[in-house]
C-alpha cells in the first residue's frame, strides 16, 4: 500500500510531495488514516533547518493531527480499527516504538514515532489517544499540540492561581492557547506581547487585558507600569531569546516564575543577568506543558465538549496536502496562526 506524503529531503528546500510505500505493521504500531495535521513552529524549524545538522534526512514530518485508526499492528491494546483518534508527539500510555522507515522508491525515508504530513502514517501506540464523542475533528487535531502544551504551561508548570498576574510573549498558536488557559484559570491580568499588530488584535478578542507591540515599546518597561512589582508569571512562546530575557525581567522578585515554551533557532544562546535569579526569580523549561496524555488530555477534552474552551479561533480556510509549502509560508509570516492541512483534499 502506498500513501501521498510531504516530506523534507534537503534542508532549507520545499517538501517533497510524493507517494512512499507502507511498511508491514510491527509490534505496537497503528496504521491511521490522517484526516487533518495541523502546521506546528517546529516543522517551520526543521524544514529550514533552524535545529541544526539533520542526520535522518529525508524524513517524513508532521506531529499534531486527528484521524481514524485503519489497522492495528501486534500487540496494540489501546485501540482498534474504526476509532478516531488524537495523534500528538506528547508520550501517553501504550507501546513505544520510536522510529521507522518508509520506501520511496530504491531509498527508504524515516519517520518518527508519529507523523502526520501524509493521508496515511504508521504511528506508535503511545501517541494516540481515543477521542471523545462531542469534539469534531478539527478540533481534535489542535489537541496534539498547540492545546495541551498551552495548557499544560499555565496548569502543571505555572500552577497559576485565580488573580495572577500574566505576561504572553508571543502570540502564535501556543501564545493563544497559553491566553485561553489563563482565562480558564482565571489570572485578573493577561499581558499579550507581539511584534505583529494584528495578532494583539486577536489577544485583544480573545480576553487579553492589555497589548504590548514590543516594536513600539520596552515591554518590560510597560508590564512594571501595568503590575508594579511585576508579574506572578510569564512565558515566552516567541522562541526568541530577547523576549526570553524580558520574561525573566518582568516577573515579581521571590516568587514570580518566567517560563521558556519558543523553541529559538539553533545556536542562539540567551543571555541574563544572575541578579535576577538572585531575587528568588525562578526561570523555568517547560517538556510541551508536562502533561500527562492519560491525566491531562481527558480534562482538556472536556473542556472543549463543554464549550469553556472555545477554538474557534484557529479556524482558518484548509489546505490541501499539495499547498503544504504555503502553509508552512503563511505560519512564518504570520499569516495564519495554526495552518490546518485537510488530507481528504
Ligand atoms: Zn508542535
Amino acid at each position: 500500500m502506498k500513501t501521498a506524503a510531504a516530506i523534507l529531503v534537503e534542508l532549507d528546500r520545499p517538501l517533497v510531495l510524493t507517494e512512499i510505500d507502507i511498511p508491514k505493521l510491527k509490534s505496537g504500531q497503528v496504521l491511521v488514516k490522517v484526516l487533518y495535521s495541523r502546521v506546528c513552529h517546529t516543522q517551520v524549524l526543521e524544514a529550514r533547518g533552524r535545529r541544526g545538522a539533520d542526520r535522518f534526512l529525508p524524513h517524513c514530518l508532521g506531529h499534531e493531527g486527528s484521524g481514524i485508526v485503519e489497522e492495528v499492528g501486534p500487540e496494540v491494546q489501546n485501540v482498534c480499527a474504526g476509532d478516531e483518534v488524537i495523534l500528538s508527539w506528547m508520550k501517553g500510555p501504550g507501546k513505544d516504538v520510536p522510529g521507522m522507515q518508509y520506501l520511496w522508491g530504491e531509498k527508504s525515508v524515516n519517520s518518527g514515532a508519529i507523523t502526520t504530513f501524509s493521508r496515511y502514517a504508521v504511528i506508535s501506540e503511545n501517541r494516540l489517544m481515543l477521542l471523545p464523542k462531542g469534539i469534531s475533528l478539527q478540533d481534535a487535531s489542535l489537541l496534539g499540540c498547540a492545546i495541551p502544551t498551552g495548557l499544560g504551561t499555565i496548569f502543571n508548570t505555572a500552577k497559576a492561581q485565580a488573580g495572577n498576574k500574566i505576561a504572553i510573549f508571543g502570540i502564535g498558536g501556543i501564545g493563544l492557547s497559553l491566553l485561553l488557559a489563563a482565562r480558564l484559570a482565571e489570572c485578573s491580568k493577561i499581558i499579550a506581547v507581539d511584534i505583529n499588530p494584528d495578532k494583539l488584535e486577536v489577544a485583544m478578542k480573545m480576553g487579553a487585558t492589555n497589548a504590548i507591540n514590543s516594536l513600539d515599546s520596552d515591554p518590560v518597561q510597560v508590564i512594571r507600569e501595568l503590575c508594579p512589582g511585576g508579574v506572578d508569571i510569564a512565558v515566552d512562546a516567541s522562541g526568541h531569546t530577547d523576549a526570553m530575557r524580558q520574561a525573566l525581567e518582568c516577573v515579581r522578585s521571590q516568587g514570580g516564575t518566567a517560563i521558556i515554551v519558543g523553541n529559538a533557532a539553533h545556536g542562539k544562546k540567551l543571555e541574563i543577568d544572575p541578579w535576577q535569579l538572585n531575587q528568588g526569580k525562578r526561570l523555568l523549561g517547560t517538556w510541551g506543558g508536562d502533561n500527562v496524555p492519560e491525566r491531562d488530555f481527558p480534562r482538556y477534552c472536556n473542556l472543549v465538549r463543554s464549550g469553556k474552551l472555545n477554538l474557534s479561533i484557529y479556524a482558518s480556510a484548509p489546505y490541501p496536502l499539495k499547498d503544504i509549502n504555503q502553509a508552512l509560508l503563511d505560519l512564518e509570516s504570520g499569516k495564519v496562526l495554526r495552518p490546518l492541512i485537510d488530507l481528504s483534499l
